[in-house]
């Protein structure tokens, strides 16, 4: 196998003469770029490329991951080499392709391989190879719990009541020591006193059931014609396919279907979702009408999590849901990919190994040869621009389902809507609707975006906004540096005390969802209204109970961020109300206006999927914003036009690629130093070829957690150039930048 990343001066891979040996190479999972040789001691078995082992690395010879690359080096340097300590699979837990894949994503994304391999597979996997696990049952009623208990232990019990109440009793030990803090010995002691019971269980597959529900129905036409024109591309063979279809127009329907053509012949499907998803009725769906399903989602213990890797490795498990790292899941008879709501940001992992779970899911269909279908009710601009390039296929899905009209969206001017004086951000058009709702007792869903870390600065009393001198642009307050800031030409400027114009009480507008909490309480006192954001939703429980109680009526108002968007489908809500389209179009990122977009769509998407009809009021100080204006008139393509040429003109993605890096020190002058010393080492390689350089400058937010960021921000006129120029260069561009450095290809966020 070729060695990625050649790094001649590190002192494992320092010439020396000697005797050859054989040796193995090794991709260790640290940030080196280079693989290594180790010895492969004989009572360790026979060497495979794929196997996972333990290595000692580094002066300390710390243990660490590898993956076996190469199991047939041969060294002259046998006296000097270590040697594998321990292998971590009998059997190899990549396969070619899979390496193949990894390869790939080491390149692309410019991460070190041994860090990707490690990556690809849960680290439960190989440790637990037991196949039972501890549970606990509740065993004390609630009344005769002892009145003295400590914290953790209440919660314990609570966490256990709480459980039985929904009918998901018992839970795994794991699990409860994950939501109650309690330690294994804290429980331990609640089993001796006999408040509850722990008992052992062979760890299964919940979902994996095998006699799938019949169709409740027959296809329409849009949905038969994107059936009949996928056939042919899923009896095999690289395909990508766009299945454009506006929300509650039977995507999932269709998605049900191609799978099961996939898995009627035997072989395996992957359907990525947004995390969210995971937890609402299309999942219950999902498992209801397919084979054998695993489901890779957050809340699996450690042992469920090996046992469905093993089970999809098997070949048991007949289709794999999950998030985007379940892009990577060993199906050795893989037959179709299908990633949900394509356009989500949050298949861009933000962490090393930084990769785009879309992207490598088309990859990977095309190193397998079978057919990759991205969903979306608005495809993000770079499946699109494939789409048009004719990379991709696209299908459409232009109507909802029974002939369910889109529901109607209402843009408000908040501005016109405030009155004088008063702290609000529910306008009287949205208050009026939600009485309204509530006395017909319909159910309402609030999205406030909190995407804004930022927010505008704003006088209730006279209107007054702050702009700034020099682009009469909306300034937007900084929680980071505490300033107030220019989105277009970066002035800042302090945070006023009070208002310039009439001396009033300034409002921070868009920042946070319990201002809002408590408005609702005044306006609508006898409304019942859950929060769903990620503070308030720390465990997929959490999110259940919520859930389960918003579908049960038990909850008038449910009050969110974007996670409230996402694939939802409440019969009963017949209003949806974006208190502020506005954050998103203020965050200095070039996707914003498509994020707006999307997010609206998306919402309204929410509102009318039976027979209530749905109505969506969307408010905002900036009415005029196109992106506002089209998504209210659900009108994809002509936002599409009008976003591409900008992008085009401002050779913005799709139509150029990004890299951007970020070098972090936590002294402000050698994180500019080594961002000033890597700039022009980047600058020499690439001018010649023509990829263009913004930077170094300090990041968009410049500090975080006392580390200063600052950015370099690469162009490129095609995906790979900047990969090609640099890709087998980074340890010679790394060496002596004495500060953190963060490569992000494609990237997604951009603060
Ligand atoms: P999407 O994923 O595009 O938002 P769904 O697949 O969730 O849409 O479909 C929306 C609703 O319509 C679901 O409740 C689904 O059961 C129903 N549905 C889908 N296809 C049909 C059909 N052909 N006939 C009747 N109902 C359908
Ligand atoms: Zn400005
Ligand atoms: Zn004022």
């Amino acid at each position: 196998m070729a060695r990625l990343f050649e790094d001649a001066d590190t002192a494992e891979a320092a010439p020396a003469d000697g005797p050859a040996v054989a040796a193995v190479g090794i991709a260790v999972a640290a940030g080196v770029w280079s693989t290594y040789d180790y010895l492969y001691p004989s009572e360790l078995g026979t060497p495979a490329v794929g196997q996972r082992v333990r290595v000692p690395f580094g002066r300390g010879s710390r243990k660490l991951l590898g993956v076996v690359v190469d199991a047939q080096r041969l060294s002259t340097r046998g006296d000097k080499l270590k040697a594998v300590v321990e292998v971590l699979d009998a059997r190899p837990m990549f396969d070619q392709s899979m390496l193949a894949l990894g390869e790939w994503i080491s390149e692309y994304y410019l991460t070190p391989l041994g860090m990707v391999l490690s990556a690809m597979v849960p680290s439960a996997v190989g440790r637990h190879a037991e196949k039972s696990e501890t549970v606990a049952f509740l065993a004390a009623e609630r009344h005769d719990w002892p009145s003295r208990l400590g914290g953790r232990q209440k919660r314990v019990l609570d966490e256990l009541l709480e459980a039985r109440k929904q009918g998901i009793e018992p839970l795994t030990l794991e699990g409860l020591m994950h939501h109650s803090g309690a330690s294994r010995d804290t429980i331990k002691r609640l089993a001796g006193r006999e408040l509850i019971r722990l008992a052992s269980r062979p760890v299964t597959l919940e979902s994996l059931g095998d006699e799938p529900e019949p169709d409740p129905f027959d296809l329409n036409a849009d949905q038969q014609a994107v059936m009949d024109a996928l056939a042919p591309k899923l009896a095999g063979g690289f395909s990508a396919t766009v299945l454009h279809g506006v929300t509650g127009s039977g995507k999932t329907e269709v998605y049900i279907r191609a799978i099961r053509r996939v898995t009627q012949v035997g072989k395996q499907a992957v359907l990525l979702v947004p995390e969210i998803a995971l937890a609402t009725q299309t999942l219950q769906r999902l498992l209801k009408r397919l084979p054998r399903v695993a489901v890779m989602h957050s809340g699996l213990t450690d042992a469920q999590r090996a046992f469905y890797w093993q089970q999809i490795r098997d070949g048991e498990a007949s289709v794999v849901v999950g998030p985007r790292s379940a892009v990577f899941a060993p199906t050795p008879k893989l037959g179709l990919i299908i990633v949900d709501e394509e356009n989500e940001p949050t298949y861009k992992q933000d962490t090393a190994p930084r990769y785009h779970g879309r992207d490598v899911a088309v990859k990977r269909a095309s190193l397998a040869g079978v057919p990759v279908i991205l969903g979306s009710a608005t495809p993000s601009l770079e499946s699109l621009h494939n789409v048009q390039l004719g990379r991709y296929d696209c299908l459409r899905l232009p109507r909802r389902v029974q002939g369910l009209p889109l529901p109607t969206l209402e843009i408000v001017h908040l501005r016109r809507e405030i009155q004088p004086g008063r702290v609000e951000l529910i306008g009287k058009t949205l208050a009026h609707k939600m009485a309204a709702a509530l006395d017909r007792r319909e159910q309402i869903i609030l999205l406030m975006n909190r995407r804004g870390y930022a927010s505008y600065v704003f006088c209730p009393s006279c209107k007054w906004e702050m702009k700034c001198e020099s682009c009469s642009r909306a300034m937007v307050f900084h929680q980071a540096t505490q300033l107030v800031m220019c989105h277009y030409c970066n002035r800042t400027a302090a945070l006023p005390e009070h208002c310039i114009a009439c001396g009033g009480k300034l409002l921070l507008f868009g920042l946070g969802i319990q201002r809002i909490e408590g408005e609702l309480a005044r306006k609508f006192p006898a409304a019942r209204v859950a929060r769903m954001d990620s503070d308030t939703m720390t465990s997929p429980r959490q999110f259940r109970k919520v859930f389960d109680d918003f579908s049960a009526g038990e909850l008038d108002i449910l009050l969110g961020t974007q996670m409230v968007g996402k694939g939802l489908d409440f019969p009963r809500v017949s209003l949806v109300g974006v208190v502020s389209a506005d954050t998103s179009l203020t965050i200095p990122d070039f996707r914003a206006s498509e994020r707006t977009f999307q997010l609206i769509v998306q919402v309204a998407g929410r509102a009318g999927r039976a027979d209530t009809r749905g109505d969506v009021v969307v408010q905002t100080l900036h009415a005029d914003e196109p992106a506002v204006q089209l998504a209210a008139r659900h009108d994809y393509d002509g936002f599409a036009e009008i976003e591409m040429s900008q992008r085009q003109e401002a050779l913005l993605p799709p139509f150029t690629r990004m890299v951007r890096f970020i070098v972090r020190h936590n002294q402000q002058l050698k994180a500019e130093a080594a961002a000033r010393e890597l700039a022009g080492r980047l600058g020499r390689l690439l001018a010649p070829v023509g990829v263009a350089m913004m930077g170094p400058a300090p990041a968009d937010i410049p500090k975080i957690r006392d580390q200063f960021r600052f950015s370099i921000l690469l162009t490129a006129q095609r995906a790979g150039a900047v990969q090609q120029v640099v890709g087998g260069r980074m340890a010679a561009l790394l060496r002596d930048v004495h500060a953190e450095v963060i490569a992000d290809v494609d990237p997604v966020n951009l603060l």
